[in-house]
């Protein structure tokens, strides 16, 4: 009998109305899934409250009490019973809405009862909305361990499929198929790692037997999938190191040193040449560097781009960059040929908009090599762009890139190219485990020197004109500022007038007091956006308006206010970004949080985080247990993480360094798993991670 072919609609007490709530609320199909819907908390049972020790904010609890003052109040809807509860420290009470009639006939005066609810308040009063009331002498079963609670929907709740009826299900499947339960990891690891076997811990995920065989089974559940995704995603990096030849970069030349000696724009710091060193051992080993460069917004990764860049000129290979916006790709294009004009280096821009003419040149140049560093957008993934002999290919911001743009680079080439991968945004180090687990990792953690952090506030919308008057002040002295507006999607009509009214606003307070604005977003021709912006970035204007379209990467140091409108609709990593826009000169900048007076929670929440840090790693983490890894941007798409079901990324950090050093232990061994002792984890693998991604092709 195999689990996963077990369709749940033939459990007994399942049928095929529950069976179809099941899978459309929750996906659970087969009796496997519903196994592993485990409980997302449990209720500790076994302590009884003194009565007087109860208040509003505990969770579910129980007490031990007679009920009396049993009386019918309120008309229709409001129609409810209430009683009192009490003990010998004193009373609370209990409130149903539900269910009257039996109820009524239900209580006796002289019994004691355990009573199981979660207090809460109204009208100052203390009481327990729709308790569960059991004999108490019957009920002493109950007094022992843990109550399981497994997530569920509104939809399921009315139909009666609460927590209570899963929990009852999860027992009809562990007695019926418990014997079934496959072990999914090797006897010999269990023994070594002192596991709980499987089939014992999906019991006691269920039906907790003590509090210590709870946690040994959460840790054998937790471990084993943190496990998979590890032992899969190192597997890749393991048979691309075993495969690939790399372009060795031998040496550091006349162009490297040069640059270095003489034309530094600024000393580089600690962090910056530390992680140059790491890529160029990297690159000099023979085999294929596949890093990813972490580094907060502001922290000079582009420096180091660029020194990587001279290294493969160097050693005669051509290097290219790759930036996700053509903004980017432009502004790139112009600080590095700055840069590097006085080295005498061939450098291009290919984008979207290039003109056919410059287009065939630049294709011309790359085959003949004299061409040597390309930066552009997406557009060097077409066909016809193809190197002579491409060495180093550095992606930035790769968030917006998924694994199959990667991939696309790749095939260019039979020796693939050395690849940089540089993200700005801040990953914490779980997710990045367990994401680019197959990435070699450099951070940098410095900023360079004399950067004061950005100071931050929130302000509602209401107060927009003092927020102006402040804005004013900055550009009196000479600033500049920018004013972001969500826009979400581009086709949002509702988003766009929002732009266009607050550009106006902008204009009626700014353009009398004797500045101007450029205003920049996804419906202008590439061409105007190029002039607007550079109006800005030379200082012909000093506001720019604009929607998120300069969320990354842009620069201009001169910039000392960013205000944000309706904060409440970006995600935390974007404010970051959009924060790090400012606070790049020596001047103290300033963000502001603009938000109308109604949020939710988790906004309230966010805005709070950025008002308080402006570490971005801390805001990473901050991010990942606000919203869980299932949203973060790139988690979905990337193919190489299944959905977490008992894991969380953002608690269980120790399982996974522990997962991640066993499954390095074992590729060292093994790394195609094709030992005996392995076959269970090759198994395993493969049935886990069905969307198969040719290895070859991970960057
Ligand atoms: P990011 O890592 O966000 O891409 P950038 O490369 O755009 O950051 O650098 C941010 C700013 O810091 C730029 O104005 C850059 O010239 C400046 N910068 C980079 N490295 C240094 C350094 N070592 N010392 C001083 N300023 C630096
Ligand atoms: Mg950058």
């Amino acid at each position: 009998m195999e689990l996963s072919k077990l369709n749940i609609k033939f459990l007994p007490g399942v049928g095929e109305k529950r069976a179809a709530l099941l899978q459309g609320e929750l996906g659970i199909v087969s009796y496997e899934d519903m196994i592993y819907h485990v409980p997302y908390k449990y209720i500790d049972r076994s302590r009884i409250y003194p009565v007087a020790e109860l208040n509003a904010r505990m969770p579910y609890i129980q007490i031990k009490a007679r009920i009396r003052n049993l009386k019918m109040t309120g008309e229709g809807k409001a129609r409810r019973m209430v009683a009192e509860a009490y003990d010998a420290s004193g009373s609370i009470e209990l409130v149903w809405f539900k269910g009257l009639k039996y109820l009524e006939s239900q209580f006796k005066p002289e019994q004691e009862y355990l009573i199981f609810g979660q207090p809460s308040e109204f009208n100052h009063r203390l009481n327990i909305i729709h308790p569960e009331v059991d004999n108490f002498e019957k009920s002493s079963a109950l007094l022992v361990g843990f109550q399981p609670v497994y997530p569920t929907t509104e939809k399921m709740k009315k139909a009666y499929l609460n927590s209570k009826a899963i929990s009852k299900i999860q027992a009809t499947i562990l007695q019926q198929a418990h014997g079934d339960i496959p072990e999914t990891l090797p006897a010999w690891f269990i023994q070594q790692r002192k596991l709980m076997y499987l089939r014992d811990a999906l019991s006691n995920i269920h039906f907790p037997q003590s509090p210590e065989l709870l946690r040994q089974a959460q840790y054998r559940l937790k471990f084993e999938e943190l496990f998979y995704i590890q032992l899969n995603i190192l597997k890749l990096k393991y048979k691309r190191k075993a495969y690939f030849q790399g372009h060795p970069f031998k040496t550091v030349g006349h162009y490297f040193n040069s640059f270095y000696s003489q034309y530094l724009p600024f000393p580089l710091t600690e962090a910056q040449k530390r992680v140059i060193r790491e890529i160029r051992k990297d690159c000099g080993s023979g085999k294929q560097m596949n890093r990813l460069l972490q580094g907060d917004v502001g922290s000079g990764k582009t420096l180091v781009a660029v020194m990587c860049m001279l290294i493969a000129l160097d050693n005669c290979y051509q290097a290219c960059l790759m930036a996700p916006t053509e903004i980017l790709a432009t502004q790139h294009y112009d600080t590095i040929r700055e840069m590097l004009a006085p080295l005498d280096i061939n450098v291009a821009l290919l984008t979207g908009s290039s003109r056919k003419k410059e287009r065939e040149e630049i294709h011309r140049s790359l085959q003949d090599g004299s061409l040597q560093i390309l930066i552009g957008t997406h557009a060097l993934l077409e066909d016809d762009v193809n190197f002579q002999n491409i060495g180093l290919v550095i992606i930035d911001e790769q968030h917006r890139f998924g694994v199959a743009q990667r991939a696309k680079l790749w095939q260019k080439n039979t020796i693939p190219p050395h690849v940089l991968v540089m993200t700005a945004t801040p990953i914490p180090r779980t997710l990045a485990m367990t994401l680019y687990g197959d990435l070699d990792v450099s951070v940098i953690d410095e900023l360079p020197p004399g950067r004061k952090p950005v100071t931050t506030w929130h302000a509602y919308e209401q107060k927009r004109t003092d927020v102006f008057r402040f804005v004013e002040g900055e550009l009196r002295k000479g600033r500049q500022a920018y004013v972001v507006y969500p826009l979400i999607s581009e086709s949002e009509r509702l988003d766009f007038r929002n732009l266009e009214a607050g550009y106006e606003q902008i204009n009626d307070y700014f353009l009398p007091r004797g500045y101007k604005t450029s205003i920049v977003h996804g419906k202008l021709k590439p061409a105007d956006k190029d002039r607007e912006m550079r109006r800005f970035a030379s200082g012909e204007t000093q506001l720019l308006v604009a929607t998120t379209v300069i969320e990354v990467g842009v620069n201009v140091p001169n910039a000392s206010v960013m205000v944000i409108e309706s904060a409440e609709r970006f995600g935390l990593s974007q404010l970051h970004q959009l924060r790090g826009r400012v606070g790049r000169g020596a001047d103290q900048s300033y963000c502001i949080l603009m938000t109308s007076y109604k949020l939710s929670n988790e906004s309230r929440k966010r805005i709070e985080t950025m008002t308080a840090t402006n570490d971005g790693f801390e805001i990473a983490e901050a991010d990942l247990k606000l919203r869980g890894p299932g949203d973060i941007e790139g988690t979905q798409q990337s193919g190489l993480t299944c959905n977490l079901k008992v894991a969380n990324l953002g608690k269980d950090t120790l399982i996974l360094s522990e997962a991640s050093r066993c499954a390095n232990e074992i590729l060292e061994q093994d790394p195609d798993l094709a030992q005996e002792a392995n076959q269970v984890f090759a198994t395993q693998i493969k049935r886990l991670f069905k969307t198969k991604i040719t290895w070859r092709y991970i960057s």
